[in-house]
């Protein structure tokens, strides 16, 4: 890995903040209006290289950390844009770094770095499964050199945006396990030359997110696209939790920023009763305190990313990081759309787009109820819920 100062740092935020001022509010708001994919906005950005910011040097990467990918991340969601349309490639990135093999590394890792090939798309949840993913049903059966997969998935996000799809599939019957984290396995499905039926089916959702639900018919995954062993995949997909934690607490903090900018600067023009709203306390101190709460949020992210890129334990800080800054950005949502009064629901001023989006980082990719549990039972050692 690349080792990067704070001066690679700063010059990391200038670059992004470069590309995205070619994507003002107007793009985004018309994008989400129309709920088109950022096509524009993303080539931009893949053509920069940053993207591709964890794929290592050797595939055509720029071989950086969690830390730097996470600070592209926040630059892109201080923007008026949102990095929910290309993010996937960096939460998956370690499932395939870590236990993809050479072959399929060499296969994928130079065209997902130069933008020939598209891994967007990250298929887990189900609609019988939720948030207990060792439940899922979706089943991949081998025949010789082949898995056959059958079954449901909802929530997948990205899917028709992406040539390549992680996809997580019970391959042993869950009856069958004395380990219930066994029996999954993961694979790279190719969705440009796919065998079998796979349906997508949009879902209409609450912001522009390209979400969708999918019906597999007997599509064939060849046995080269499994990565690593099989009945293991669970194990590798929880390896990677705490990196998407930081990643998702890194947008939030973007977002969180985006929200006391635009809040502190209408509080001090708008004039209401002869003065600036912002010189009552009822509009400036919720700006405030929210402001210190995404700060705080951001010194637990960047500790949290400091300790994974040193290959430390860091389970605690990255779910800590990512309840603190979804929590501090839901916080700065309403803050901002309060100072904002009747104008914060007006499409023009971009807060209710926003405030839309950001309330997804409480929920998805995985629930703050979750992330509690996570520091009550696996931090502290009270007694599990599940
Ligand atoms: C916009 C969007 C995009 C998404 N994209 C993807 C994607 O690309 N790929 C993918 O695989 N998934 C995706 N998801 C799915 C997402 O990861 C799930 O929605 C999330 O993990 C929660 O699962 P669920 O919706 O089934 O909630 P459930 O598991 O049904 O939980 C519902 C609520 O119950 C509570 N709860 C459940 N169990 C407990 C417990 N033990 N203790 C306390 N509270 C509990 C939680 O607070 C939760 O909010 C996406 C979701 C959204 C909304």
């Amino acid at each position: 890995m690349v080792h990067a100062s704070e001066e690679d740092h700063q010059a990391i935020r200038e670059a992004i903040r470069k590309i995205c001022a070619a994507f003002p509010d107007t793009y985004w708001r018309e994008i989400d209006k129309a709920g088109e994919y950022p096509q524009a906005f993303v080539d931009a950005l893949t053509a920069s290289g940053y993207l591709a910011a964890l794929i290592p040097e050797e595939y055509g990467g720029a071989g950086l950390g969690i830390t730097e990918a996470g600070i592209i991340l926040e630059e892109i969601n201080r923007s008026p844009g949102n990095a929910l349309a290309c993010h996937a490639q960096m939460y998956t990135m370690g499932t395939l770094l870590k236990h993809g093999s050479a072959e399929q590394k060499r296969r994928y890792l130079p065209k997902i770095a130069s933008g020939e090939l598209r891994l967007q798309a990250f298929a887990v949840t189900e609609p019988n499964a939720g948030s207990e993913s060792t439940r899922i049903e979706t089943r991949a059966v081998r025949k010789g050199d082949t898995y056959i997969v059958n079954g449901q998935k909802i929530f997948i996000s990205r899917v028709k945006q992406s040539d390549l799809m992680l996809l997580l599939a019970r391959t042993t019957p869950y009856d069958q396990l004395k380990d219930k984290t066994q029996g999954l396995s993961v694979f790279i499905v190719d969705l440009r030359d796919l065998k079998g039926k796979l349906e997508v089916k949009p879902l209409d959702m609450m912001f522009n997110h390209h979400t969708n639900i999918l019906f597999f018919e007997d599509v064939e995954i060849p046995l080269e696209n499994r990565i690593g062993e099989e009945g293991k995949g669970f194990r590798y997909i929880i390896d990677g939790w705490n990196a998407e934690r930081i990643l998702i607490a890194s947008e939030a903090i973007g977002d969180g920023r985006w929200f006391v900018e635009r809040g502190a600067k209408y509080a001090s023009e708008r004039v209401v009763f002869g003065k600036p709203i912002g010189a009552n306390q009822g509009v400036q101190f919720p700006i405030a305190r929210a402001f210190a709460h995404v700060e705080a949020a951001d010194r637990m992210r960047m500790f949290a990313a400091e300790k994974f890129d040193a290959g430390e334990k860091c389970g605690a800080e990255a779910n800590m990081a990512k309840l603190l800054a979804s929590e501090a950005s839901w916080e700065a949502a309403n803050a901002c759309l309060d100072a904002f009064g009747g104008y914060g629901f007006a499409r023009e001023y971009d807060v209710e787009r926003k405030f839309r989006e950001t309330r997804l980082y409480m929920t998805a990719p995985i629930n703050n109820n979750l992330v509690l549990a996570f520091l009550g039972q696996n931090v502290l050692g009270m007694p599990k819920s599940y």
